[in-house]
């Protein structure tokens, strides 16, 4: 999956105005009559639910608007280029690449439909009609059409997900992903077989659910050392985190305490993301005997706890389940709250 890409964005340039004379038959000197170029076309970022990552722009490093047509004879003016249409996943955010390489935020695109004008098309020049005087009947000059212009952009996807599993290596993220969904993750007995976050869906009732697998999270793994630190991004968004715990640990408090810290190395803000735990591989008979203990032992963390075997599907349904239904009342104060969000009317600032 292709979740950044670096690119030059250009608008077209505009057309230049043209030089002409009107010719008739019976009118000798007509006086100038060229007419203007067209602007050129503006390079323009759109959100297009339909597409799902920035493969289709990894490809190339320069994407330009069509130029403006020259003006012609008889006063015509030249046609204006056609706008450049990046289309970008739901969740995308635009920098600007200045020049001493540093990323300026331009805008989160968060809707359908959000679009943002990054580079401007050149105005097309001016035809010789606007430049007669009255001691220069016939100028011989027009405009050139202006260039337009070149932004470099980086452009970072980060995925909308509803629930998104986190835990350390071996702890059973794909096990998992694979029996509530029907995403085919690599499962294998050594750390960090997961390499790309794998996303799979929870076919509901209302609607389908989103969850993602981040590369396992281990200490250090924010600073590099693990693959999750380049995964966490897509956490920021998520409803629901779900901390895995593999039962044959030994210290599942210590294990919660990694994730967490390696969550907030990487973004505080990843920490206030609502959550539950769950404890996985309570099939292997010394975790089943410890579930009462391993129960007064996460109390104090005051968040519903879960058992699970990702092997054998014991108690899977109950908890996607009950996700599901967490993920549904998230989902309703995140409306309810926008809705209350007051809307302040302003006459828009002059450009
Ligand atoms: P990940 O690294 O967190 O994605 O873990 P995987 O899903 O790849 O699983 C790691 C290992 O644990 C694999 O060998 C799985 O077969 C095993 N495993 C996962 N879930 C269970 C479980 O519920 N019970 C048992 N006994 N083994 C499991
Ligand atoms: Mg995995």
């Amino acid at each position: 999956m292709i979740d950044r890409v670096n690119i030059y964005l250009k608008a077209g340039r505009g057309g230049d105005g043209s030089v002409s004379f009107h010719r008739g038959r019976y009118i000798p000197l007509g006086g100038p009559d060229g007419g203007d170029g067209g602007r050129g076309g503006d390079s323009v970022v759109m959100v297009d639910e339909r597409v799902s990552d920035l493969s289709h722009l990894d490809n190339r490093e320069s994407f330009t608007a069509e130029n403006g047509l020259c003006g012609g004879k008889e006063k015509r003016h030249g046609r204006a280029g056609k706008n450049l249409v990046l289309r970008v996943p739901k969740g995308t955010t635009v920098y600007e690449v200045k020049e001493d390489e540093s990323l300026q935020l331009l805008v989160d695109m968060v809707k359908e439909g959000d679009k943002i004008q990054v580079a401007k098309g050149g105005k097309g020049g001016r035809g010789n009609i606007h430049f007669k005087t009255a001691v220069n009947q016939a100028p011989r000059s027009a405009e050139k059409g202006d260039t337009g212009q070149t932004v470099r952009i980086v452009l970072e996807y980060k995925m909308v997900t509803d629930i998104c599993l986190v835990g350390r290596p071996n702890s059973g993220k794909s096990s998992l992903l694979k029996i509530m969904t029907r995403a085919q993750p690599k499962i294998a007995s050594y750390p960090f077989s997961t390499q790309q976050p794998v996303l799979g869906m929870i076919i509901g009732d209302a609607r389908d659910y989103v969850v993602a697998e981040i590369p396992a999270l281990d200490e250090g793994s924010s600073s590099g050392r693990g693959l999750g630190n380049k995964f966490l991004q897509h956490v920021e968004r998520t409803r629901l985190l779900v901390y895995l715990l593999d039962g044959s640990s030994l210290d599942l408090s210590r294990d919660i305490d990694v994730l967490k810290a390696e969550l907030a190395l990487c973004n505080r803000n990843l920490l206030a993301i609502e959550k539950v735990v769950v404890v996985n591989k309570i099939d292997l008979a010394d975790i089943s005997f410890k579930m009462d203990e391993i129960k007064t032992e996460l109390k104090p963390l005051d968040v519903s706890v879960f058992f699970i075997s990702a092997e054998t599907g014991q108690g899977v349904p109950q908890f996607s389940e009950e996700i599901v239904e967490l993920v549904e009342k998230i989902t309703a104060q995140e409306k309810f709250q926008k809705e209350s969000e007051v809307k302040i009317f302003r006459p828009k600032p002059r450009k």
